[in-house]
């Protein structure tokens, strides 16, 4: 498929390029100090990742500690109060850990013991990816130390407890609005101090090269999976597959499998309270162009041009800006975005839960929500769905702000 002079066919011999960029976007704006860490990093994961003998470690890990692969589930029930159209669901909530974070989590603490580090550290949100990589970091027997904003600690208190018990630092940023973009900076910070003996593993395809071509390249197990189940299942491929979008691991991973087919395809950004500055965290929605995290991408802005205040009910949403893939995959019109709002992910939230027996996390709400409208408006057809993630993490904080519906 071809698209504004992009070929989808050789799409990911092209990109990114040598230096990181996907178009404008992406890159390393970083201190000459990381851009070394960095190059160290890339090096070896394009030796690594040639290597036979980390390819069938990496596919023995998926398969017998992870649980790979994760099935597609089809919403019989669902479908049947939407008219027409079928939709099913990739069952990341399943894979170990119960989110898409585990797939390159595992991959980067792999690479942290070929590369003979000793520790792993990372930020995260709503606990996710902290909960996945003290997990990786516990079954290579490597130190782990995650930075969290003290709101988000309040918020994902069983997380907390996970993490700890994994035998992981929880580090507390109070910082600013002290959620997961303050424990970005507090983690690339300490990445800097320490990077000779570790390795810094970030959350999404997001951050200086090579991260988010190595996040994505961990995380498209999951659409090379999704396609070969759904034909199996269906005899044909989806009409459309629609993903959550934060920093988009799990959306990259999904839509990877499916950029050279005739499906359509849509990310979905959180559209929180409303569309002004402070109430959504939809960046590929209202952001402009611009430099954070050492890497360029499409980005929400205060009015000194630093990254903005943004706000979401599901917190693994609530980042001022995306991968810089997405930002070139929209420019190029290949992949749709578009956003839910808080109330529209609680209702598919409850919905998904009480219809088909199985409770989202309420980032994966929003993919869920969407397809929703989507499948009213197509009429007929099918969706594919990526469910990121279990929603067990959101369920007290859920009910004692929006009660049960
Ligand atoms: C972290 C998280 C997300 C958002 O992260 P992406 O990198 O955009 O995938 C979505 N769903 C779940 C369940 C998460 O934990």
């Amino acid at each position: 498929m071809k698209m504004n002079g992009i070929d989808f066919e050789t799409y990911f011999k092209n990109y990114p390029d040598e230096k990181g960029f996907y178009g404008n976007y992406g890159g390393a704006y970083i201190s000459d100090e990381l851009r070394k860490a960095m190059e160290e990093i890339t090096e070896s994961y394009f030796t690594i990742c040639k290597s036979r003998r980390f390819i069938s470690e990496l596919r023995r890990i998926r398969k017998e500690f992870q649980g790979r692969p994760t099935p597609i589930s089809y919403l019989e029930r669902l479908s049947g109060t939407l008219g027409n159209v079928q939709l099913y669901v990739k069952r990341e909530d399943l894979n170990h850990t119960g989110a898409h974070k585990l797939n390159h989590c595992m991959g980067e603490a792999l690479l942290a013991k070929y590369m003979g580090k000793k520790k792993v550290i990372a930020e995260t949100g709503a606990g996710q990816h902290g909960v996945a990589l003290a997990t990786a970091a516990a079954y290579f027997g490597l130190e782990c130390d995650i930075y969290m904003g003290a709101v988000d600690i309040k918020k994902q208190a069983p997380n907390v407890a996970r993490m700890k018990i994994l035998g992981a630092n929880v580090i507390e940023v109070t910082e600013g609005l002290a959620t997961l973009k303050e424990a970005v900076d507090a983690a690339f910070a300490a990445y800097a101090r320490e990077y000779k003996d570790s390795i810094y593993c970030i959350g999404s395809v997001v951050g200086p090269h090579p991260f988010p071509m190595m996040v994505r390249d961990f995380q498209s197990i999951v659409g090379i999976e999704a396609r070969e189940q759904f034909v199996g299942m269906t005899g044909e491929l989806p009409d459309a597959v629609v993903a959550c979008v934060g920093g988009g691991s799990n959306s990259m991973g999904m839509f990877s499998g499916f950029l050279n087919d005739p499906v359509d395809i849509y990310g979905v950004e959180p559209l929180g309270r409303g569309t002004m500055l402070g109430d959504h965290a939809a960046s590929l929605q209202y952001g402009t162009e611009g430099i954070m995290h050492g890497f360029n991408s499409i980005m929400l802005k205060d009015e000194n041009g630093d990254p903005a205040p943004v706000y979401s009910v599901a917190s693994g949403l609530d980042y001022p800006s995306s991968g810089p893939e997405h930002a070139f995959l929209r420019d190029s019109g290949r992949v749709k975005y578009d956003v839910v709002d808080d109330e529209a992910a609680v209702d598919a939230f409850f919905k998904l839960s009480r219809l088909e027996g199985i409770i989202p996390a309420i980032e994966s709400s929003h993919a869920v929500a969407y397809a929703m409208q989507l499948a009213k408006k197509m009429g007929k057809g099918s969706i594919l769905i990526c469910l990121s993630g279990r929603g067990d993490k959101d369920m007290d904080y859920i009910i004692e702000r929006y009660g049960i519906r």
